[in-house]
């Protein structure tokens, strides 16, 4: 689940991180009043105005802005709420800004030597450890950093048994060429920045820019933060930060209903009970020449209320042109869940506008297929893996 920049930054100093102090506002009015609020903490008369959307490359967009009066920050705050925003990150549509950050103005006037550093903390694949990224060139694009300068991004791999050691904080300190203050400043927030990755169970935390300011205070001005949605149990208050005006809606649909459903390019609708099967169904649809375009486990119990759920969400998506229902009946006898497409199906009427083809095996699935056959209704069935990979393959040409 991402979150938004001003929740990510909260999180951030729960554990101790430095950060570039905001408050977020909806309004001009409350844009003001953040802006007197922070006035009066840091003394600062200069506030930078940000557009709270689940994308990043805000600034290039004209969604990060530099406010010098009051004046100016209702102005910004006016132009910049209810904006549809588009960024290198978002389609061309853009999103809509609903929300803004107020922030300290960290980037001093007349300060000749803001640094900016990139570091993210993220899961190595490949080694199955987090690691720490990081590189000089903050403020940058790091996708352009890594072409074009690869030498300058350094990697800080974490022994989970003993998790970051002092002296790869240090490390870290070292190679973005810091010394004194900012040195054990760095050392400081690095070590905070992953007791936080670990403590929030991230997935991923991407802090680009981490600012060096001319005082030599280290401090996160933007926050990236993917928590694990598997974990978010143990985070109510995190929970909480979800924003689903910036999600899917078909997966906030799906979800609501406790689908697991992930969309695809293709246009073969895909129903399945079990994350497995439903791996191996997205394989045989690929050898039949046509192309998954979700992955859907409806879970253990198939019924009809589910298994329309299912059908609306999958048709939500224009793009497929049949449907695939494969259910392996071990505890769920097929019958039943037969019963459930055929009541889905009836109670949907037009709404479903693709060739459905059935595929049931397990106990009862020569009940089931009968049940299919008789309905009426335009579904195929099937009992056989490959009769069923067939049928959708005869369908789509
Ligand atoms: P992004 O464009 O979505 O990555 O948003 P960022 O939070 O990274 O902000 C974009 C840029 O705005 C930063 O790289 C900074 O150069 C600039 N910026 C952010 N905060 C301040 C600030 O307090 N003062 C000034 N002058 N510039 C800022
Ligand atoms: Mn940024």
């Amino acid at each position: 689940m991402n979150v938004h920049e001003y929740q990510g930054k909260e999180i951030l100093a729960q554990f101790g991180v430095g950060i570039q102090r905001g408050v977020v506002a909806t309004t001009p009015d409350e844009a003001v009043a953040a802006a007197k609020q922070l006035t009066q903490e840091t003394g600062t008369d200069w506030h930078v105005i940000k557009a709270q959307v689940h994308a990043g490359g805000r600034g290039k967009g004209g969604g990060v802005k530099l406010a010098k009066s009051l004046d100016e920050v209702a102005q910004i705050s006016d132009d910049i709420i209810g904006m549809q925003l588009v960024t290198p990150q978002t389609t061309a549509e853009g999103k809509k800004v609903h929300q803004v950050l107020v922030a300290e103005d960290v980037y001093y006037p007349g300060d000749s030597e803001p640094k900016e550093f990139y570091i993210s903390v993220l899961l190595n694949r490949a080694t199955g450890r987090n690691m720490i990224m990081y590189s000089t060139e903050g403020g940058m694009d790091i996708e352009t950093v890594a072409e074009q300068t690869p030498e300058l991004i350094f990697t800080e791999e974490i022994d989970p048994t003993v998790g970051l050691i002092p002296f790869q904080a240090r490390k870290v300190a070292f190679n973005l060429g810091l010394s004194g203050t900012a040195f054990k400043g760095m050392t400081k927030f690095v070590t905070a920045l992953y007791k936080a990755y670990v403590g929030a169970d991230a997935a991923l935390f991407e802090i680009n820019p981490v600012l060096k300011t001319s005082d030599d205070k280290i401090i996160a001005v933007d926050a990236k933060v993917t928590l694990d949605e598997n974990a978010l149990f143990r985070h109510p208050d995190f929970e909480a930060m979800r924003d689903i005006r910036e999600e899917n809606p078909t997966d906030v649909a799906a979800r609501e209903v406790g689908l697991n459903y992930v969309a695809l390019d293709g246009n073969v609708g895909c129903m399945v009970n079990g994350a497995g099967l439903a791996m191996a169904t997205m394989d045989l649809i690929k050898q039949a020449g046509g192309d998954p375009a979700n992955f859907l486990d409806v879970g253990g119990t198939a019924d009809a209320a589910r298994v329309e759920a299912a059908f609306r969400i999958i048709l939500q998506d224009t793009k497929v042109k049949a449907i695939l229902i494969n259910i392996f009946g071990g505890i769920v006898r097929c019958d039943r869940v037969a019963q459930g497409i055929v009541d889905a199906y009836k109670n949907m009427g037009d709404a479903i506008n693709v060739p459905i083809i059935v595929r049931l095996q397990g106990t009862n699935a020569d009940i089931a297929k009968e049940l299919i056959d008789a309905s009426g209704l335009e579904v195929q069935s099937a009992i056989l893996f490959q009769e069923a990979a067939d049928k959708v393959q005869a369908v789509l040409q």
